[in-house]
């Protein structure tokens, strides 16, 4: 994968139009977590750091090509002025006599957010008309959105077709990671899937077992395979439609020389509750009202053994209910060995998943893994195997 960087760009005085990830949750009106702010801040330096002058294009929530106002990016202005501190412009329109005004009147350094991109239908269409417009108002074009890269939409893939174009420092650091978790990586590969279902992951499995020497599949999706060989599941989650295809995906890892872990024993319980009585079986030795909600110490146990063994570790998809204690403890042992190997400079560990970030940052682990990405349906799909429009466009 190549692509141009902001070490490659002349950036004195340009006009640098950047894509950024600016949907962020909301309360009352005001930003709750800045996460994705901070996020943006190394390009913005570095773009300020250059003499360019900041234009910044993100989408928030869904508008569906007009203007909505409850949907408008100016609050977040406010917060990301907080963030670099220093002061943000805005302009009412990403495109138009407004957005050109307010473009018009930056010095070099200076930063402006224009509104929403999702209130014009030309964006979601990527009418080339409107990456047009958009483009009248820069001389090169950064994305920085790599959680918006799966879209081929026109301040994401079109914008790259008529303008220079730059991947920012968090894409930089987000290709960089992927590449080194499945494109790239240095072997023995080990992968984690859980989650809830199967039927969600099956183009993940599916790819992952071409690519990685070693997977491990946990949390509810685990129990259609538990199933699929025959093994009593008792209550639990189980996609029974899919033992087929769970039987497919085990004859696809065995001809591509993927060995697979399933669980070996399990944590049971009669109900998902916090503190439930809980019991450790032999995978298959279930009663008729019982679930499994996480794996067992003998598992484990021996994914340990296997991230030890282990270059690189590339998880998606919690072990277990984590949300429930007790059945976090597989999901936050692993995840603390990891990070420990991790931090140790042992194993290149790449994690991704909006639920597999809440279950690492419960763990407190999230700082020591190699890489953690916050992009969810884009990582899910590039883990797929799948070519993502907004990068595919940068590598052009
Ligand atoms: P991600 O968001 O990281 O891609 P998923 O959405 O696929 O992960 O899966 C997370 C969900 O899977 C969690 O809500 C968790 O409670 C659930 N889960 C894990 N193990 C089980 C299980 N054994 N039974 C039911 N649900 C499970
Ligand atoms: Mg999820």
């Amino acid at each position: 994968m190549t692509f141009k960087t902001l070490d490659d760009a002349d950036l004195s005085g340009k006009r640098a139009l950047v894509r950024v990830d600016f949907n962020v949750p909301m309360a009352d009106g005001a930003v709750s977590d800045d996460t994705r702010l901070r996020a943006a801040k190394p390009t913005i330096d570095k773009l300020k750091a250059g003499g360019a002058k900041i234009v910044l294009l993100a989408h928030f929530d869904r508008p569906k090509g007009k203007r909505v106002d409850a949907m408008s990016l100016k609050p977040i202005a406010e917060a990301l002025s907080k963030v670099l501190g220093a002061p943000v412009a805005f302009a009412d329109d990403c495109v138009g006599p407004s957005a050109k005004a307010a473009v018009d009147a930056l010095s070099n350094g200076e930063v402006l957010l224009l509104e929403n991109v999702r209130f014009h239908p030309g964006e979601e269409a990527n009418d080339p008309e409107f990456a047009k417009a958009l483009a009248a108002n820069g001389d090169l074009y950064v994305n920085d959105a790599f959680s918006a890269a799966h879209r081929a939409h026109a301040s994401t893939e079109g914008l790259a077709r008529v303008l220079p174009a730059y991947a920012g420092e968090q894409m930089r650091l987000e290709l960089n990671a992927l590449d080194a978790a499945l494109g790239n990586p240095q072997r023995p590969v080990l992968g984690i899937v859980g989650g809830s279902k199967v039927s969600t992951k099956l183009d993940l499995l599916r790819n992952l077992v071409t690519k990685l020497d070693k997977l491990a599949i946990g949390g509810g999706m685990a129990n259609t395979f538990l199933y699929a060989q025959g093994h009593d599941v008792g209550a639990s989650y189980c996609e029974k439609d899919l033992a087929d295809t769970a039987r497919d995906i085990i004859r696809l890892a065995g001809q591509n020389n993927c060995k697979l872990f399933l669980p070996l024993d399990i944590v049971v319980a009669e109900k998902i509750a916090p503190g439930a009585p809980a019991h450790v079986r032999m995978a298959g030795s279930i009663d008729d009202d019982e679930r499994i909600l996480d794996a067992g110490p003998e598992t484990v146990e021996r994914l340990c053994r296997a991230m030890g063994n282990s270059k690189t570790l590339i998880w998606n998809g919690p072990l277990g209910v984590f949300e429930v204690p007790p059945f976090d403890k597989g999901t936050m042992d692993a995840a603390r060995h990891a990070a420990a190997l991790a931090k140790d400079g042992k194993l290149v560990a790449v994690a991704g998943g909006g639920d597999t970030v809440a279950a690492l940052n419960a763990a407190g682990v999230t700082g020591d893994f190699t890489f953690v990405s916050t992009a969810g349906g884009a990582f899910l799909e590039w883990m797929e195997g799948k070519e993502l429009p907004g990068v595919a466009a940068l590598s052009r």
